[in-house]
C-alpha cells in the first residue's frame, strides 16, 4: 500500500462509522481513503483523480456523511453520477456505510424512474440525494428538490459525465445550489473542461492524485480474467483446475468478511483453503502460513495487510480476486509467487469498469498483461481425465492386483459383459464426489476490452448487474426491479471518443415529440434524455429532426413497452414529449444543430434536412 495510514481511526472518523467498517470488513483505508477522509473532514473542496476501484466512494461518502444532521430530514448532501447505476451503487455503498446511524436515509434519483414514486421519496425527506444530472435539475427546476440545506456536494465521475454530455446540466446544478458548500469532484481523466469547472465552483481545493509508482515485477506471467459470464469463483476454480504449474495460491480480496466467506467456498469445493486477516492474531497468522509451507494448505485468501511479507516459496499463484486499489499494492500482491528462483504466475480479475486500472497496472509495471481465456468445460475435462488416467496407470504398475483381476473376470462371466464394460463402471464409481465432467455451459467470451474508447466507461444500461445483485442480495431501493428488463443494446464506447458513424441499421420507427425550438430544446438534450429515460445509448438513436413547435426522432423497431412507456412519461426542458409514432411529415422550419461523436454536424435547413435526411 502507499499510505503509511494504517487505521481509519486515524482519520478522525467518529465511533459509529468506524464501528461499521470494521463489521463491514474494511480493515484499513486505501490510498485515497487516508488521503481525502482527513481534508474532507477539515472542510476543504477537493479535486480527485481517481477510478473506479480506489475506493473513491468512501473516501467522499464518509466524510459527507459525518456532517449529516440526522435530525434534518432534508437534503443536506447530493451526489451527482453519471448514470443511474452509479447513483444506486453510490447510494447503496451510503447505506451500508449507515448501518450504524439510524434514521439515515438516502434516495438515489436517476431518468427513467417514475416521477410519482421519487416524488413521494423525496416528500417523505432524506438526507443525502444521489442522482443522474437530468433528473437532478428536473427536480429542481420544478422545485420538488429543495437544497437550502445543502452542505456536501460531490460531482463522481465527472469526466464521464461530460463525455455523455451531461456538463451542461451539472453546471447548471451548480449554479442552482446554495453557496455554502463544500464541493468534491472526483475525475478519472481531468480534461480541460472539467478543470475549467474546478477552478469556477470549487474554493481552494486540495489536488489529490492517487500516485501509480513505476516498479518493475520479477519474471512473473501475468494474465487477466475479463469478468464475465461466469461467477468468479466458478472461473477462479476452472482456472486452478487447468493451471499447469499450479501448487499453491494466495488470493487476494478486499475485505476481511471476503476472506473468511471464499475460503469457506473453497472448503466447500474441497480445497484446503484458509482466510488470513487482520482479524487474526500474530499466532493464528503465523500457523495459517507455516501450513500453505508444509501443505496442509494450498489455498490462502488474505487482505493486502495481511499478507505482506509472506515468503512462501511453494506459492505458484497469485490471483488478484479483487483488483487491487493501486500498482503499488499489485506490486506487492504478486511479489508473492515467483519466489526462491520459481516461476510464478500472477492472475487478475478485472471488472469491465475496472479496465482502467488493468491499464495503469501495465503501464507502471512497463509490462502488458496478457487476456487469459477461460478453460472451457471440455478443457477442465481433458485435465480431470488425465488426472485420472495417470492414477489408474500408477495402481496399474502396483502390485498385487491379481486379486482384483480374479474379481474383474468373475463378473465379466456373471454379467456376461467385457473387461471394458467391467472396467468403466469401476471407473465411474471412482469418480462419485468429483465428477469428471463438469456440468453446465461454457459462458460466451466477452468482446474484448480496449482503454483508448474509453472502454472502462459505465456500461450501457443492463449490460452491468448492480452490486446488490452480484452479490446474490435482494435490491434495497424500492423500484429497482424495472432496471434488469431494459432492452440490453450492444456494447460500445461514450459518445465523445467515437468517430462520426452511419446511422443504426436495422428497422427505425420514426417518432415525434412535443418539444422544439420554441422550447429552447437542443438535439442533445432529446439525445440525454432518451438515453437517460429509456436507457438506449445514443448509438441506436436515429436520425433527430428538430423544428419549431416539436421534434421528429427515430428509434430502433421493436423498442421494449418499458422503454416507450418511460419516454411517454419523459419530459425535456420541463415540457412533456408525448412520444407518439409519426405518421405525418415534418412541419415547421428546421434549423436543427446535431451533436455526435465530440463534434457538431451543423445541417442549415429544409432542403438539406430532405437531401442529406440527417445523415450522422
Ligand atoms: P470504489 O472505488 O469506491 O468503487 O470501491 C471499490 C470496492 O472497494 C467496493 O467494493 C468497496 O466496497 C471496496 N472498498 C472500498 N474501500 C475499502 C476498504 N478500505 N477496505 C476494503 N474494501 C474497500
Amino acid at each position: 500500500m502507499s499510505t503509511s495510514v494504517e487505521s481509519f481511526a486515524d482519520l478522525g472518523l467518529s465511533e459509529s462509522l468506524l464501528k461499521t467498517l470494521s463489521e463491514i470488513g474494511y480493515e484499513t483505508p486505501s490510498p485515497i481513503q487516508a488521503q481525502c477522509i482527513p481534508i474532507l473532514l477539515d472542510g476543504h473542496d477537493i479535486l480527485g483523480m481517481a477510478q473506479t476501484g480506489t475506493g473513491k466512494t468512501a473516501a467522499f461518502a464518509l466524510p459527507l456523511m459525518e456532517q449529516i444532521d440526522l435530525k434534518v430530514a432534508k437534503p443536506q448532501a447530493l451526489i451527482l453520477t453519471p448514470t443511474r447505476e452509479l447513483a444506486i451503487q453510490v447510494a447503496e455503498a451510503l447505506q451500508s456505510y449507515a448501518k450504524n446511524l439510524p434514521g439515515f436515509h438516502v434516495l438515489p434519483i436517476y431518468g427513467g424512474q417514475s416521477y410519482t414514486i421519487q416524488l413521494k421519496q423525496l416528500a417523505r425527506g432524506a438526507h443525502v440525494i444521489v442522482g443522474t444530472p437530468g433528473r437532478v435539475m428536473d427536480h429542481l427546476e420544478r422545485k420538488t428538490l429543495n437544497l437550502d440545506n445543502l452542505k456536501t456536494l460531490v460531482l463522481d465521475e465527472a469526466d464521464e459525465m461530460l463525455r455523455m454530455g451531461f456538463i451542461d446540466d451539472v453546471e447548471w446544478i451548480l449554479e442552482h445550489t446554495p453557496e455554502q458548500h463544500q464541493t468534491a469532484l472526483f475525475s478519472a481523466t481531468m480534461p480541460e473542461q472539467i478543470r475549467r469547472v474546478a477552478q469556477k465552483y470549487l474554493v481552494e481545493p486540495r489536488e489529490i492524485k492517487i500516485k501509480s509508482a513505476t516498479a518493475t515485477v520479477a519474471a512473473i506471467r501475468q494474465v487477466y480474467w475479463q469478468v464475465s459470464g461466469l461467477h468468479k469463483l466458478d472461473a477462479l476454480t476452472r482456472i486452478l483446475e487447468v493451471e499447469d504449474e499450479f501448487d499453491a495460491a494466495i488470493i487476494f480480496v478486499r475485505t476481511k468478511t471476503a476472506t473468511v466467506e471464499l475460503a469457506d467456498k473453497l472448503n466447500a469445493r474441497g480445497y484446503a483453503a484458509a482466510a488470513l486477516n487482520g482479524d487474526l492474531n500474530q499466532q493464528m497468522r503465523e500457523r495459517v502460513i507455516e501450513q500453505l509451507k508444509s501443505g496442509a494448505l494450498d489455498i490462502v485468501i488474505a487482505t493486502d495487510v495481511a499478507a505482506r511479507g509472506i515468503d512462501v516459496p511453494r506459492i505458484s499463484h497469485v490471483v488478484n480476486y479483487d483488483i487491487p486499489y493501486d500498482t503499488e499494492a499489485y506490486v506487492h500482491r504478486i511479489g508473492r509467487t515467483g519466489r526462491a528462483g520459481r516461476t510464478g504466475n500472477a492472475i487478475l480479475f478485472v471488472a469491465p469498469r475496472e479496465i482502467r486500472m488493468l491499464r495503469t497496472i501495465e503501464r507502471a509495471t512497463r509490462q502488458p498483461i496478457a487476456p487469459l481465456t477461460l478453460p472451457s468445460r471440455a478443457d477442465v475435462t481433458n485435465k480431470r481425465v488425465a488426472g485420472f488416467k495417470e492414477k489408474v496407470a500408477e495402481v496399474l504398475n502396483a502390485e498385487g492386483l491379481e486379486f482384483f483381476a480374479n474379481i474383474v473376470s468373475q463378473l465379466c462371466e456373471e454379467q456376461n459383459v467385457g473387461p471394458e464394460e467391467v472396467a468403466a463402471a469401476l471407473a465411474m464409481m471412482a469418480q462419485e464426489g468429483k465428477p469428471l465432467q463438469i456440468a453446465g455451459e461454457d459462458p460466451v467470451p466477452p468482446r474484448p476490452m480496449r482503454e483508448s474508447r474509453g472502454d472502462d466507461r459505465r456500461p450501457a444500461f443492463g449490460e452491468r448487474k448492480p452490486r446488490f445483485e452480484e452479490r446474490g442480495e435482494r435490491p434495497r431501493f424500492e423500484d429497482r426491479g424495472e432496471r434488469s428488463e431494459r432492452p440490453r443494446f450492444e456494447d460500445r464506447p461514450p459518445r465523445a471518443d467515437r468517430p462520426p458513424r452511419p446511422a443504426p441499421a436495422g428497422d427505425m420507427v420514426r417518432y415525434r415529440i412535443d418539444v422544439g425550438r420554441e422550447h429552447g430544446v437542443e438535439v442533445r438534450d432529446i439525445v440525454g434524455a432518451i438515453a437517460n429515460e429509456a436507457g438506449i445509448e445514443s448509438r441506436f438513436i436515429g436520425r433527430i429532426g428538430l423544428y419549431e413547435e416539436s421534434s421528429t426522432v427515430e428509434l430502433p423497431a421493436g423498442m421494449p413497452a418499458e422503454a416507450a412507456n418511460a419516454l411517454k412519461r419523459t419530459r425535456i426542458r420541463g415540457v412533456p414529449i408525448n412520444l407518439r409514432q409519426d405518421e405525418g411529415r415534418p412541419t415547421g422550419s428546421f434549423g436543427g444543430e446535431r451533436k455526435f461523436g465530440g463534434g457538431e454536424r451543423k445541417f442549415d435547413g429544409e432542403r438539406n434536412f430532405k437531401k442529406k435526411k440527417f445523415d450522422r
